[in-house]
């Protein structure tokens, strides 16, 4: 197989969740351009038909559907109706996500001042949104023997982060594990799972707290690359991880992160 074919993914079905904004809409974009048919995602309509509409004059392969991803049996109607159209899904991107919205300073008593209405909210998305995908995804991927499911999880996920806050480290940590279980049951149907982890993204997560100048600042004592990093920084690994170049790599979890783990 030549360089070039090892990422060329013309005639692929891709799905994308919260794809109108930030590392979704990155993943979309890749997907895009080495060739995939695309189905972009979101909960906010509005948005994302948005961004669909900006991307449809350079790729007409391009569609959009809005999709809660906290509503399993949306989320299955919506791969089943995918799969029937397109005849096949490739690759799966559960990238959907929000934070708790905390700040830079990490507040005392955060255990015993945890609100658990914000605490559902983020593990009912940031967790069961993910396994809604995953599973729905496999279910057309596993009779096929052939699939890639990507999971947005984070760097949060892998040690203890205190300025996310518990349902945040929680649900990601989580979904790290998630990843490595459905890596090893899918594995023998060729159906690989993996995480990209990010760190700090200027994206619109967190009211878009990452483009403050503040958070410049912190992050260049707090990451060893000195910065935020940029949304296009994530597209090379996300090409990488839906192509045919990484057909051995399965239950990874996959830093972006400036080196930040690595302290
Ligand atoms: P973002 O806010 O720019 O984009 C998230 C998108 O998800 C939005 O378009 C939003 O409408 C959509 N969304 C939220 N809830 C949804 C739901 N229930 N169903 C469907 N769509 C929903 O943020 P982002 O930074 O691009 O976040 C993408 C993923 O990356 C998230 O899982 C996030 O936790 C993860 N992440 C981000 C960073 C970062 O620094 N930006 C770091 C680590 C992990």
């Amino acid at each position: 197989m030549s360089l070039a074919s090892l990422f060329d993914l013309t005639g692929r079905s891709v799905l994308v969740t919260g794809a109108a904004s930030g590392l979704g809409l990155a993943f979309a974009e890749t997907m895009l351009e080495a060739g995939a048919r695309t189905l972009m995602t979101d909960m906010d309509a509005q948005a994302l038909d948005t961004q669909v509409r900006n991307l449809k004059s350079r790729y007409p392969l391009v569609e959009g559907a809005t999709l809660d991803v906290a509503d399993a049996v949306a989320v299955d109607t919506l791969v089943d109706d995918m799969a029937s159209r397109h005849g096949a899904i490739d690759c799966v991107f559960a990238n959907a996500g929000i934070s708790a919205g905390r700040g830079f300073v990490v507040e005392a008593g955060q255990l015993e001042n945890i609100d658990l209405a914000a605490w559902d909210k983020v593990l009912r998305i940031n967790l069961d949104g993910v396994l809604h995908t995953v599973r729905a995804a496999a279910r057309h991927m596993k009779p096929r023997r052939e699939g890639r499911i990507v999971v947005t999880t984070s760097i949060a996920g892998l040690r203890s982060e205190s300025l996310s806050g518990y349902a945040y480290v929680t649900s990601k940590a989580a979904a790290n594990n998630l990843v490595r279980q459905a890596a090893i049951e899918l594995a023998p149907h060729n159906v690989l799972v993996n995480a990209i982890a990010p760190g700090p993204f200027a994206t619109n997560i967190n009211g878009g707290r990452l483009r403050l100048p503040e958070s410049a600042e912190r992050m260049r004592t707090y990451i060893p690359l000195g910065r935020v990093a940029q949304i296009e920084e994530i597209k090379g690994l996300a090409l990488l991880l839906a192509s045919p170049a990484s057909s051995y790599m399965t239950g990874a979890i996959i830093p972006v992160d400036g080196g930040a783990t690595a302290r």
